[in-house]
């Protein structure tokens, strides 16, 4: 078989995960032609985030620093891991040399006093830079050969737009195909970065938080791989997060479109991105655990498997949200204010996670990200209040969003029912509901105190628990 392997941060952050993660590569490189996509250490791209936001004030001494504990970080895995002092020496001399570099754009942005989406993309790709070269080292060592890549250099080309950028796929597929391939049929494993790839120009992109779940499925769309493996911490796609409720169980199978409905209502377990190239070339995705591979996983594919009497697959909470709500009597019958709202906000390029309007139309409901928050009333403001389409905007942020998914919820009556019982029998007020017209989902807002138990109520509700 023709496999993509990729391992987040979580799957890699001690040597000895990777060294269980180059077990897992040799055992499964015998019978299998493998790529390796691997994220960076978990953490060190938020670290990144944040020396990127302070780099413009920043004093090279600062730099010096943080950049100290940085390298002691991945040195240490890197010592810890791989035996052979020659491949442990060149591993090391390949770090510090890629520190350095950091460490000059760090310092090129304090001289400037500036930091642009695009040195900050830069900056971010950093730690996808690191990690492969440890985990070709470890690889190395145990007698298998592997080739580390950049994702530019693995053929990933992608548009401007920094921190979000948008794979061009034709000129990309064939790209990461003359490439990589021929390394593959000489029995080379490539260790590609997730998350970074380049512009047509040559200048670093990345892909979006958590993106190097996207870098496997582009490459396996490339490669037409027979699966995509995305290794993590946890069995697979569960019924809800497992890190809330210990009850949660693995779904043995979704097709694209559930496990899309589940990643952007906050499964983070698979990037809501990853899906596109998978479902387009219908390459069958797997979520495994690291640590326990051959244990219960899940089956991304075409397939829509509805068991009889499951209703609802999955409970998803998402935090960090806003609620807007937009009234007056001056809206009723005037067309047009959704679209001023939409207009608005994406001018602002303001993600709508949820929206809501009441029949009457004096009422518009949205949910939006925390950060966008101000933003979003300043302008809401400007655009509607002074110009008298609305007369009343007020929001909350202490709120959070539920969301239920599942292919069996579609023409099931009864359903939302079901959630409002749930959650009312526990005394929790629903603030908002708004339903995809896929079917395959039902979102509820409440207030954030509330929303664990919540998500508690919903799963027993609907049997999703393993008890
Ligand atoms: P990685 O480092 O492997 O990319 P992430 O932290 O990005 O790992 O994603 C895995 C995490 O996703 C899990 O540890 C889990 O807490 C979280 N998660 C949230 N919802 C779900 C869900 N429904 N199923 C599985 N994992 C989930
Ligand atoms: N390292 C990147 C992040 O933390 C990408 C990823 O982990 O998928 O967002
Ligand atoms: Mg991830």
């Amino acid at each position: 078989m023709k496999i993509i392997m990729k391992f987040g941060g979580t799957s890699l952050n001690s040597a000895d995960k990777v060294r269980n993660v180059s077990r897992i590569v040799k055992d499964h490189s015998q019978n299998n032609q493998i790529t390796i996509v691997a994220s960076a250490l978990s953490g060190v791209t938020n670290l990144l985030e944040k020396l990127s936001k302070q780099s413009k004030h920043n004093s090279k001494k600062i730099i010096a620093n943080e950049l100290e504990k940085f390298t002691k970080l991945h040195t240490n895995i890197s010592k810890d891991s791989i035996k052979d002092q020659k491949i442990k020496e060149e591993v090391l001399k390949n770090i510090l040399s890629i520190i350095n570099e950091l460490k000059s754009v760090l310092e090129g942005v304090y001289a400037i006093g500036e930091i642009t989406p695009r040195s900050r993309d830069k900056i971010l790709s950093f730690g996808e830079r690191l990690t492969v070269i440890i985990v070709t080292g470890a690889l190395k060592d145990i007698g298998i050969s592997a080739e580390p890549f950049t994702g530019a250099k693995a053929g990933i080309v992608t548009d401007e737009k920094y921190g979000e950028a948008n794979p061009l796929m034709s000129i990309t597929k064939m790209r990461i195909s003359e490439i990589l391939q021929p390394l593959l049929s000489k029995g080379i494993i490539p260790v590609v970065t997730g998350f970074m790839a380049a512009t047509q120009t040559g200048d670093i992109t990345t892909l979006g938080r958590g993106g190097s779940d996207f870098t496997a499925t582009i490459l396996g769309a490339a490669l037409s791989v027979d699966e995509v493996w995305i290794c993590t911490d946890v069995n697979g796609m569960m019924t809800t997060d497992p890190k809330i409720i210990s009850d949660a169980r693995t779904i043995s199978q979704l097709s694209y479109s559930e496990a899309l409905e589940m990643t952007v209502f906050g499964a983070k377990a698979l990037h809501p991105r990853a899906i596109e190239p998978a479902q387009e070339n219908k390459i069958p995705v797997r979520i495994k655990n690291t640590l326990d591979l051959t244990g219960s996983d899940t089956l991304i594919s075409n397939d829509q498997s509805i068991i009889k009497g499951e209703i609802a697959k999955s409970v998803a909470l998402i935090k960090d949200v806003a609620m807007v709500n937009i009234g007056g009597a001056g809206m009723v019958g005037k067309p047009g204010i959704a679209a001023k709202v939409f207009e608005t906000f994406a001018k602002e390029e303001i993600n709508i996670l949820m929206i809501s309007q009441s029949v009457s139309e004096a009422n518009i409901s949205l949910v939006i990200h925390k950060h966008n928050l101000e933003n979003a009333v300043n302008t809401l403001e400007l655009s509607l209040l002074s110009r008298g389409f609305a007369n009343r905007i007020n929001a909350e942020d202490d709120v959070c969003v539920i969301a239920i998914v599942g292919a069996g919820m579609k023409g099931s009556q009864g359903v939302a029912a079901r959630v409002f019982k749930a959650v009312a029998d526990k005394r929790i007020n629903v603030r908002m509901i708004a339903q995809g017209s896929s079917e395959l989902n039902i979102s509820i807002v409440v207030k954030e105190k509330s929303c664990e138990k919540a998500v508690m109520a919903i799963h027993k509700e609907f049997d999703m628990g393993k008890s």
